[in-house]
């Protein structure tokens, strides 16, 4: 079953300040969408708003998750459905290790799978030693070192190994929808590979049920989308999507910058759906 995240005309702003300016989006499950455009375009303010952060308000348009009204739900209930954010600037969370963080996240995954007929429910439930097993696997494969299972949450990472913890979350948590918010900046090469191969992952994992991993990758630069692959580049310019196209987009903004796109004609949403 594909799943699909609709975006329709999202009005949205912070303190009365207007941010988004009437965005259309549509991604199913098994596409990659990369989002670019200038910095203060409101490419952040998106994933903040399409994750729930309580600091944004949205004062038009909506937006679903397979249909139902995502701005009904809680942060939390987005989660549960399969939402996931992965941090332009990770929070350090003291006093929370990654090994319990991810087990309790697991855990009320499961709980709310249980409940729910047809979600994904992750595996390994109440299996403790299949959790650490896996645990263990998906940093060995995120070249993370094991020590960091009894670490406090970010605390004290470096740039790069907070992007990996990023990635080491969706690896475990196997999301339908990752909005993904500037993983490949900051890092460096090596770094990069690795947070490209763990997104590979998600995208080339057969173990859920037919359902592809959705992303909306959010990124300035062509590196990392030469190592995953966009299915659909966006440009984003002053609160919309101003241009939509294939992987050859990517090429053309780096030759020809954003200052182009200023002068596009907004998309009207009948084009979009179309
Ligand atoms: P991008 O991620 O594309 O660089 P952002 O969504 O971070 O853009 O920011 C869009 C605009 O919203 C910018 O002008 C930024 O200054 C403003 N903005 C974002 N967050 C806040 C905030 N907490 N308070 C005030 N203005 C904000
Ligand atoms: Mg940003």
């Amino acid at each position: 079953m594909s799943r699909t995240l609709s975006i329709r005309g999202l009005e949205a702003g912070i303190e009365g300040k207007r941010i988004l300016e009437g965005l259309d989006l549509e991604i199913h499950s098994g596409e990659i969408h990369a989002l670019m455009g200038p910095n203060g375009s409101g490419k952040s303010t998106l994933a903040n708003v399409l994750s729930g952060n309580p600091v944004y308000t949205v004062t038009g348009g909506s937006a679903s998750l397979d249909g139902e009204d995502l701005f009904a739900l809680s942060a939390t209930e987005r989660a549960l459905r399969g939402l996931f954010l992965a941090f332009q600037y990770p929070v350090e969370i003291p006093g929370v290790t990654v090994g319990r963080f991810l087990k309790r996240a697991l855990e009320l995954r499961s709980e709310y799978g249980a409940k729910t007929p047809g979600s994904p429910v992750p595996e390994g439930k109440g299996d403790l030693g299949g959790y650490v097993k896996s645990l263990r696997d998906t940093m060995a494969y995120m070249e993370m070192d094991q020590s960091f299972i009894n670490r406090y949450l970010n605390q004290g990472f470096s740039g790069g190994e907070k992007k990996r913890m990023e990635v080491l979350q969706m690896l475990m948590l196997k999301p339908a929808f990752a909005i993904i918010d500037e993983v490949d900046s900051g890092l460096d090469i090596d770094a990069l590979k690795v947070v490209a191969k763990g997104l590979n992952r998600l995208r080339d994992d057969t173990s859920r049920d037919g359902q592809g991993f959705g992303a909306l990758l959010v990124t300035h630069y062509r590196r990392i989308l030469d190592e995953v692959a966009p299915d659909f580049v966006h440009v984003m310019y002053k609160g919309r999507i101003v241009l939509s196209g294939g992987p050859e987009l990517v090429g053309e903004l780096e030759q020809r910058g954003y200052d182009w796109v200023a002068d596009l004609p907004v998309p009207s949403v009948a084009e979009v759906a179309s």
